[in-house]
């Protein structure tokens, strides 16, 4: 097995905590420097990072929102001067303030060594050609990525999103290797490919990064069957530096959390209290290197759980399932709490399901309902009507027995169903 920091990826889990505590230590301190932190730290008596004496003294500090970031904007959670700052990048959510991540030189460095590091274990090297499809700007998973593919040393092709018949031009042309894009871009590019005058014929494409969006391991193998390649799940959020903080390597099963620069916790969705290994809870992340935005005890709202046992691979560091859906996901219906992940896990384990699927939420009467709206392959609507029925019928058991919920089931021609440029949108709630 060949790795991209043998060291740091196989370190033992005794000299990982050593390493750990330091790095800890270190960052407690630069997060003094913020107005936030040392208001927030002060109050519990913590003034210098050598306060904490062990790991758990992490459990000490509360944790850290979204909203406390939105509250700090724009320079309350910065901790070097502006002179040292050299980038910024932002989202901007629902309530307009947007949440700000700072960077300084050797915070791009840092963030792109792990992806690089992450690139590398799923089998990436020099001699790929990289074709980027991440949207370049504020959201991180453009240009992190691509820093860290360069660094890796690939060739890459800064394409960003949207425009898919240049996507299949360039796959082309340049016989990308490595594709990165999120799960529900890609199945519309292969949707178009035929209309579009491609065949996979055409491409030399041998891997996927997919990520930025929830997706189930159906949606993972129709990715893997259609485009005949291996499709790896990139994990990153833009308060822990973008992609890169966990990625699947090699064996696909879960991803490395690279903990020499993340301290993972995962909290019980109700008491808020870290739980253990296995089970499924919120992941709660502090970074460890970070000058110029640290953030300590970071509530992710993603949903998912800690992979217990070894890795073939080698890598020592813990590996996360795939994220189930974000704590705002939840779907309330009818008093039922749904996440929108079983609904897709049904739909996409369908053969005759093409690639899109929408589900919206109305209300019917002192009732509400939930329509799965549901693209199906051509041939679907060449058989009899009785036959459309049937699969209804199906689909609409199959959901209601995880469910408990019966939805009202309609198929769509393939294509005919909208796409996001970014994240997809899949859930209308029109209540
Ligand atoms: P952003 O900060 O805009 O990059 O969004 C980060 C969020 O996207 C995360 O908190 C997750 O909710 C979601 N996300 C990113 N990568 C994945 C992934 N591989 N699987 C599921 N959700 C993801
Ligand atoms: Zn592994």
């Amino acid at each position: 097995m060949e790795f991209y920091n043998k060291e740091l990826e196989t370190i033992s889990r005794k000299d990982l905590e050593i390493l750990q505590l330091k790095k800890l230590q270190n960052i407690v301190n630069s997060a003094l420097k913020t107005p936030f932190y040392k208001e927030r730290l002060n109050g519990i008596g913590i003034k210098n990072g050598l306060d904490l004496t062990k790991l758990s003294d992490l459990q000490k500090i509360p944790y850290t929102t979204k909203d406390d970031l939105r509250e700090a904007f724009p320079y309350g959670l910065l901790s070097v001067s502006k002179d040292e700052v050299v980038r910024l990048h932002a989202s901007s959510g629902t309530t307009g303030v947007p949440t700000t991540i700072y960077f300084t030189q050797k915070d791009i460095d840092r963030a792109s060594e792990l992806v690089a590091r992450s690139c590398f274990c799923t089998g990436s090297r020099k001699s790929d050609v990289f074709q980027n499809v991440m949207t370049y700007g504020l959201f991180t998973g453009g240009l992190m990525l691509h820093y860290g593919a360069e660094k890796l040393g690939m060739l890459v092709i800064p394409a960003s999103s949207g425009n898919t018949s240049r996507q299949l031009k360039l796959l082309k042309d340049y016989e990308s290797t490595v594709i990165h894009a999120t799960p529900s871009y890609l199945l519309h590019l292969y949707s178009k490919m035929d209309e579009l005058g491609y065949s996979l014929k055409d491409l030399k494409l041998k891997k996927a990064y997919i990520g930025a969006e929830p997706h189930s391991e159906d949606i993972r193998k129709k990715i893997e069957k259609l485009f005949n390649i291996d499709a790896y799940n990139s994990y990153g959020l833009s308060e822990m530096s973008g992609p890169g903080v966990a990625f699947e390597c090699e064996y696909k099963n879960g991803m490395h959390l690279w903990e020499d620069y993340y301290i993972a916790e995962i909290i019980d969705r109700d008491t808020l209290q870290p739980i253990e290994d296995g089970k499924d809870g919120e992941l709660v992340l502090t970074n460890l290197e970070r000058e110029a935005t640290p953030l300590l005890r970071y509530r992710t709202k993603d949903l998912t759980r800690i992979i217990t046992g070894k890795c073939e691979c080698g890598r020592t560091h813990r590996r996360i399932e795939r994220i189930k859906g974000r704590t705002d996901d939840m779907l309330i219906i009818n008093g039922v709490n749904i996440f929108p992940s079983q609904i897709e896990e049904i739909v996409m384990k369908t053969p005759e399901v093409h690639t899109n699927y929408q589900i919206i939420l109305r209300k019917a009467g002192e009732l509400e309902k939930i329509i799965v709206k549901i693209e199906v392959t051509n041939d679907v609507f060449s058989d009899d009507t009785r036959d459309l029925e049937k699969l209804k019928a199906k689909i609409q058991n199959n959901i209601q027995s995880v469910i408990f919920v019966k939805p009202v089931i309609e198929l769509h021609e393939p294509g005919s169903l909208p796409v996001q440029q970014g994240k997809a949108i899949r859930v209308f709630d029109e209540r």
